[in-house]
C-alpha cells in the first residue's frame, strides 16, 4: 500500500498530544490510534473534483471545498458555527495528506476497562475492540456493546481497531458508536483549554464530521450503571457475516419498572440509515409507560422506522433499509425483554 509521506510524533502525555495537534494544525495533523480507518483514508486521492463547493454560507463566507452536509446545519447550529475549529471529512487535513500523525500508542492511561464505584463502566479510548469483545463485565452489563464488538471487521481488525477510533471517525455505520448511543454513553474530550463531557448521541454531525475540535482527543467513554430489570442488544445486518460494513445496525436498551410491568425507559439507536447514527426518539414516545406486548412492540418498531433517513447505495435500497429497521427493532425489543426475564 503506497501512502503519502508524513512524520510520526509520539507524545508521552495527553497534554503533549493536544499541543502537537494545535502546533501542527496548519501543516495538517491527524491522530493515529489503531490506524484501521486512518490508513485507508490516507490512501484516498486528495479532494475529489466532484465535491460540491460551498459558495459562502454564514459559517464559510469565503467559500471553500466542502460537503454540503456540513454547511446545511451550520447556520442554525452554534456547534457547527465554530467553522474551522471542527474537523471535517472533506476539508484540510482529513483528506489532504497530513504532514504529521500523532501516535497515541504510548498513552497507557487511555487504555482499559474499569468498573466505577457508581456501578458504571469507563472504557479508555485506546482500548481495542478485541478487549471489549472478551470482557465479561461488558458482556454482562452492556451486552449491546459486546455484540457491536463481535460484529466488527475480523479478528485482525478487532485486535488493532480501538473504541475511540471507531467513535471519533464518525461514520454512520460504526458498529461501536450505535450501541454506545443506545446505552447512553458519554464521551470525554480533552483539549488545550480543558476537558468536556458530551453525550455520544451529540458527537457526530455528518459522515466523518463531529464536534471534536482541532486540538481535542477523545480520552474515555463512560457507560451508566445498568438499572434493575434492564437489558440491551445490537444486531448488524450486512451482506456478509465478517469484514462487511452494515446495511442496517440497530441497538436497543430497555428498562422495565418491574418484572412484567410497563417500560420505564427505552433507547433505540439506528446505524447506516442516515448521515449519522440516529437515536430514534419516537420509540420513547411509543413505548415508555406501556406494558410491552406484540401490539405496543410493533408500534415502537414502526416508530423507529419513521425516524430512519436512509439513502440508496450498493449495500441496499432506502426502501429495504426502512423495512429492516422495523423488523430488527421488533426482533431486538423481544430479545431484550427475554434477556430481562431470563436474568431474574
Ligand atoms: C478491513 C476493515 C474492516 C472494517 N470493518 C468494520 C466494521 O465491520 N464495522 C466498523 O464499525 N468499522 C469497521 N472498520 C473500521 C475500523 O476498523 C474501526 O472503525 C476501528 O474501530 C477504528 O479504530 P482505529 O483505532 O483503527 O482508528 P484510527 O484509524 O487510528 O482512527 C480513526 C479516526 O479517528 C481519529 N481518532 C482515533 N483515535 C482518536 C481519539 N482517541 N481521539 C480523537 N480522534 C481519534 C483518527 O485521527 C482518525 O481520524 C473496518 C476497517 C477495516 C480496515
Amino acid at each position: 500500500m503506497i501512502l503519502p509521506r508524513f512524520d510520526v510524533l509520539v507524545p508521552e502525555t495527553v497534554d503533549e498530544a493536544c499541543t502537537m495537534l494545535s502546533d501542527h494544525a496548519d501543516e495538517g495533523v491527524r491522530l493515529l490510534a489503531g490506524g484501521t480507518d486512518l490508513l485507508v483514508d490516507l490512501r484516498r486521492p486528495i479532494i475529489p473534483q466532484h465535491v460540491p463547493r460551498c459558495d459562502g454560507c454564514t459559517t464559510h463566507p469565503e467559500g471553500r471545498v466542502l460537503s454540503t452536509i456540513e454547511c446545511a446545519p451550520s447556520d442554525s447550529d452554534p456547534l457547527m458555527a465554530s467553522g474551522g475549529s471542527i474537523r471535517t471529512a472533506l476539508e484540510g487535513p482529513r483528506h489532504a495528506a497530513p504532514a504529521f500523525l500523532v501516535s497515541l500508542h504510548k498513552l497507557d492511561q487511555l487504555r482499559g476497562i474499569e468498573r466505577l464505584a457508581d456501578g458504571g463502566l469507563r472504557i479508555g479510548a485506546l482500548t481495542s475492540i478485541s478487549e471489549i469483545e472478551r470482557s465479561p463485565d461488558v458482556r454482562e452489563g452492556w451486552t449491546a456493546l459486546a455484540e457491536g464488538a463481535d460484529s466488527l471487521g475480523s479478528p485482525l481488525v478487532r485486535n488493532r481497531g480501538t473504541l475511540g477510533g471507531n467513535i471519533a471517525n464518525a461514520r454512520p455505520a460504526a458498529d461501536m458508536a450505535v450501541p454506545t448511543i443506545a446505552l447512553g454513553g458519554t464521551l470525554t474530550l480533552k483539549g488545550s483549554s480543558g476537558t468536556c463531557d458530551i453525550p455520544a448521541k451529540d458527537f457526530p454531525r455528518g459522515p466523518g464530521l463531529s464536534v471534536i475540535k482541532q486540538d481535542e482527543i477523545l480520552t474515555d467513554i463512560h457507560y451508566p450503571s445498568p438499572v434493575p430489570y434492564s437489558g440491551s442488544a445490537y444486531y448488524k445486518l450486512a451482506n456478509r457475516k465478517a469484514l462487511e460494513i452494515s446495511t442496517v445496525g440497530v441497538a436497543v436498551w430497555l428498562a422495565l419498572k418491574e418484572p412484567g410491568g410497563p417500560v420505564a425507559d427505552v433507547q433505540v439507536a439506528l446505524g447506516a440509515v442516515g448521515p449519522v447514527p440516529i437515536l430514534a426518539e419516537s420509540v420513547r414516545e411509543a413505548l415508555i409507560g406501556k406494558v410491552p406486548n406484540e401490539k405496543t412492540l410493533l408500534q415502537a418498531a414502526q416508530a423507529a422506522r419513521g425516524d430512519a433517513r436512509p439513502i440508496d447505495d450498493h449495500r441496499g435500497s432506502a426502501w429495504y433499509r426502512v423495512q429492516m429497521v422495523e423488523q430488527l427493532t421488533l426482533r431486538l425489543l423481544r430479545t431484550v425483554l427475554k434477556r430481562i426475564r431470563d436474568s431474574k
